[in-house]
């Protein structure tokens, strides 16, 4: 069986950003205590899987500080045997001290962090209701850097007050920490936020993918090559546990909110840290890993959706030729690649995904 992944979803925010939909509350001391004794049990338990990646995602997985993380660290080697090699991921908000927490966490066997900068703009962070300074991220990604964590940094597209040149500029700042990953997230006023209530005023949606294709352009000539929609890596930098979900590889959830694929099947906890501390049971979400859930998880990929994967995971010796028929038409547009073997988006495909993807697997 192949080792799965583990994400913990640490719950817990210093305040709610305007544009985001995540779960989150705001926590203390006793909130956090408890929160790491329930998840420190069930990675112990395991699942009865080795893993080979951990993510700690939320929320602000740091809010926990060094001591609370590397209990779960501990626990999730115990219960599913992460071996050495093992990426282990932090997510890290610049806004706390970061310097002790990200030697600590090096020192405990973290090797990954991923630190949400979203620009290197003063105002624009202001725009964003962020509660950190473009200097305290940067620092922090030249930290991690210097400590050899693998450092990935998070810049948004088409923020309030943003220009390309500001955009171009922010790229440009994260490149030059060192850090060989970004992931670039297109701004959407998600319903229920407060951005949503009380819309900024934002670029319109031409300037926004004009931004999106240049920032492509502008990474992959500083090294770092596009390998999903929203994420850019120097070559064997690429984040592997996303890359399991992308894959449609199974990975077990932790956590209020926590979404798991496990046995062929998704299920998820739902949101709720008091239900999550009482031992509330997952929610089934039916079967997954099916034939056209795998091709468009795929096809987030820049490698796509290859024969030799179709074949290992079905059986079947090469891609469904209704597919390709139907993704052929989108060829000369410059929206998709394809041929006997891959079939693909390119990066003006991905900004149409969702519809190339309804007209490939309708
Ligand atoms: S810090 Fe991250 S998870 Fe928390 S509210 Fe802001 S964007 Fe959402």
């Amino acid at each position: 069986m192949e080792p799965i992944g583990i994400y913990v979803h640490v719950p817990f925010c210093a305040g709610k950003c305007p544009y985001c939909d995540f779960y989150s509350l705001r926590g203390g001391e006793a909130e956090y205590d408890a929160y790491t004794a329930r998840a420190e049990g069930i990675l112990r338990a395991g699942w009865g899987r080795a893993a080979d990646t951990l993510y700690f995602g939320g929320g602000t997985p740091s809010l926990l500080g060094a001591g609370r993380l590397l209990r779960l660290v501990r626990a999730a080697k115990a219960g599913a045997a992460l071996p050495d090699g093992a990426e282990i991921t932090v997510e890290v908000n610049p806004s706390q001290d970061c310097a002790a927490l990200l030697e600590a966490l090096a020192a405990g066997g973290v090797t990954r962090v991923s630190i949400g900068m979203q620009s290197a703009s003063e105002e624009e962070l202001r725009a964003l209701g962020r509660r950190h300074t473009a200097d305290q991220a940067l620092e922090a990604a030249r930290r991690a850097v210097a400590l050899g964590l693998e450092t990935s940094l998070d810049l948004m597209v088409a923020t309030p007050g943003q220009s390309w040149e500001s955009l171009r500029r922010s790229a440009a700042a994260c490149v030059e920490t060192g850090a060989r990953h970004l992931s670039a997230y297109l701004l959407k006023l998600e319903p229920g936020t407060a951005f949503a209530k009380d819309p900024p005023a934002l670029p319109d949606e031409d300037e926004a993918a004009d931004w999106y294709l240049r920032l492509g352009g502008f990474l992959e000539s500083a090294g770092l090559r596009q390998y999903e929609i929203s994420n850019f890596a120097a070559p064997g930098h690429e984040g592997r546990h996303n890359l399991k979900y992308w894959r449609c590889e199974e990975y077990a959830g932790v956590g209020p909110a926590a979404h798991s694929f496990l046995g062929g099947r998704r299920f998820y906890q739902p949101r709720g840290l008091r239900r999550f501390l009482d031992g509330g049971a997952p929610v089934d979400d039916g079967e997954g890993g099916g034939r056209e859930e795998f091709a468009m998880l795929a096809l987030r990929l820049r490698e796509g959706l290859t024969a030799e994967r179709w074949r290992r995971r079905f059986g079947e010796p090469s891609l469904p030729e209704a597919w390709l028929r139907r993704a052929r038409k989108f060829v000369a547009p410059g929206w998709v690649e394809c041929g006997l073997g891959f079939l693909r988006l390119t990066p003006r495909g991905f900004l149409l995904s969702n519809a190339l993807m309804a007209e490939i697997f309708c």
